[in-house]
């Protein structure tokens, strides 16, 4: 079970001043109590002394039973006390008794009811404090019960009878109970009266002491949820005020270090935010200038390639030229060289091309070679390279091919050419072609086998042209 600290403070302080003001008030209401009946024993024994002193026992050793009521001393001792009983109305019975070996006898009582006990009626079974009464003043210690109610009562041994005759004065119960009744309630109501304040001092102080710690713990859970800076109003002059500064001192730094916390934070991010946007830019600037770098170093190799291009072309066929010629040769030499199959090469020159040039024009010549070139070109397998020579001549590269074979294929070249026509302005222009053929089995260089295939061409030019001569490596 959970006791909040306000109502434990209630409590407490409410327990203690009611364990205190109750010890306080109980000590005194048992005071008050003992006094009381102290002050009702004094007063009955010390009444009970002053009447025995107004009646002469002497006078009253006559009266011995009922018949006696006509006696002048039973009367004039009934008025006695009858009188006093008037004057005193805490006073319920007297009366006088007489004591005769073991037994107590009336004498006189003022009862004025029926039940009047008349002289001679035995009392039966007294208490101690009654027979005491017969040597000297007594009371009871407590209330007594008899056959005319519940009683205290005062004893006082009768003047001049000391041991046989005693006055009693009894107060009857009602009436103590009605003094202490009025003792009981003062002591409830200054009972009540100390709860009550019992009560508004425990809220009070609970109240005083709780509201600081609602607000330390308010104040507390906000600087743990992060949010400082709250600040704790307590003015109680005592240790909670040192502790409330303490808390709002400790709130304030908090808050402080949050709030620089949070501004380096912010600055950090710009920073950050700053950096990134620089990197971008110059990422971004980097791939810019690099795409740049990209297309121009594309660009150059494009340019290469066309130059290369350019540079192994023959600008009027599109043939390879006589450069790029050589380095095939060249490789195919070294390759040979290394013990690869032989190649052949044809060299060949059209015959009497001057005279096109000279007889319908320099511009019908190129389209000739153009038509020569495509020729030739259209007749030889892959993998084999026909380029332009120079002139109207062409050297034709046959892979993996030997001397045989080289001369079949310029047989089918030059059949091949024969059958070209250019037809200029309604007439058909043909002209033949001489084919040198050599092969290259173990040759040193590239020189020595074009050299064997021009003498070879050589030959053919000799032999009537429009031919193909072979030659033979010695
Ligand atoms: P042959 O049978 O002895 O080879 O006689 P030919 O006339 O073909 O030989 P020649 O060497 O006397 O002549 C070659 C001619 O080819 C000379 C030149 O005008 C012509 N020629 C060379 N290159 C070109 C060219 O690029 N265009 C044109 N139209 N003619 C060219
Ligand atoms: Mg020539
Ligand atoms: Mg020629």
């Amino acid at each position: 079970m959970r006791i909040s600290i306000k109502t434990r403070l209630f409590l407490s302080h409410f327990l203690a001043v009611v364990l205190v003001s109750g010890s306080i008030g109980t000590y005194f209401y048992v005071s008050a109590l003992d006094s009381l009946l102290e002050n009702l024993k004094h007063r009955l024994s010390s009444t009970a002394a002053m009447a025995a002193e107004s009646l002469d026992a002497a006078s009253l050793d006559a009266v011995r039973g009922p018949g006696d009521v006509s006696l002048p001393a039973y009367r004039d001792g009934l008025d006695v006390l009858r009188r006093l009983r008037r004057t005193n109305p805490d006073i319920a019975y007297l009366y006088v008794m007489r004591r005769e070996g073991e037994k107590t006898f009336f004498v006189v009582d003022s009862d004025e009811s029926e039940e009047q006990a008349l002289p001679g009626t035995e009392y039966p079974s007294p208490p101690a404090s009654l027979l005491a009464g017969f040597s000297g003043p007594a009371v009871d210690d407590r209330l007594y019960k008899d056959a005319w109610g519940v009683f205290m009562s005062g004893y006082a041994p009768l003047r001049g009878g000391k041991d046989s005759y005693l006055l009693g004065i009894d107060m009857r119960d009602a009436e103590v109970e009605r003094k202490l009744w009025h003792l009981r309630l003062s002591g409830i109501i200054s009972l009540s009266l100390s709860l009550g304040l019992a009560f508004v001092f425990a809220s009070v102080l609970a109240r005083r002491i709780n509201r600081p710690i609602r607000l330390f713990a308010k104040t507390c859970a906000e600087v743990a949820e992060g949010r400082p800076g709250g600040r704790v109003d307590v003015h109680t002059g005592d240790e909670l005020d040192r502790l409330a500064s303490a808390l709002n001192d400790m709130s304030a730094r908090l808050a402080e270090t949050l709030a620089r916390r949070d501004e380096a934070e912010a600055q950090l991010r710009r920073s950050r935010n700053e950096l990134e946007a620089r990197v971008e830019e110059r990422t971004m600037e980097l791939q810019r200038v690099n795409a740049q770098l990209v297309f121009e170093i594309e660009e150059r190799k494009k340019a290469e390639r066309a130059l290369y291009a350019a540079a192994m072309t023959d600008p009027l066929t599109g043939l390879p030229n006589r450069r790029a010629m050589e380095r095939q040769l060249a490789a195919h030499v070294a390759r040979v060289g290394r013990g690869s199959s032989p190649f052949a090469i044809l060299s060949c020159d059209v015959d009497w091309f001057k005279s096109v040039n000279d007889a319908y024009g320099h511009e019908i010549g190129d389209q000739l070679l153009r038509l020569a070139a495509e020729t030739l070109q259209a007749s030889v397998r892959t993998g084999d390279m026909v380029c332009r020579w120079g002139g109207e001549e062409f050297l034709i590269l046959l892979a993996d091919t030997d001397l045989e074979g080289g001369r079949i294929a310029a047989e089918k070249l030059r059949h091949a050419f024969e059958k070209l026509v250019l037809p200029v302005n309604g007439e058909g222009v043909s002209r033949t072609i001489s084919i040198g053929v050599a092969v290259c089995r173990d040759c040193l260089d590239v020189d020595e086998v074009v050299r064997q295939a021009d003498e070879a061409l050589y030959a053919a030019k000799n032999q009537g042209r429009n031919r193909v001569a072979v030659k033979v490596s010695a």
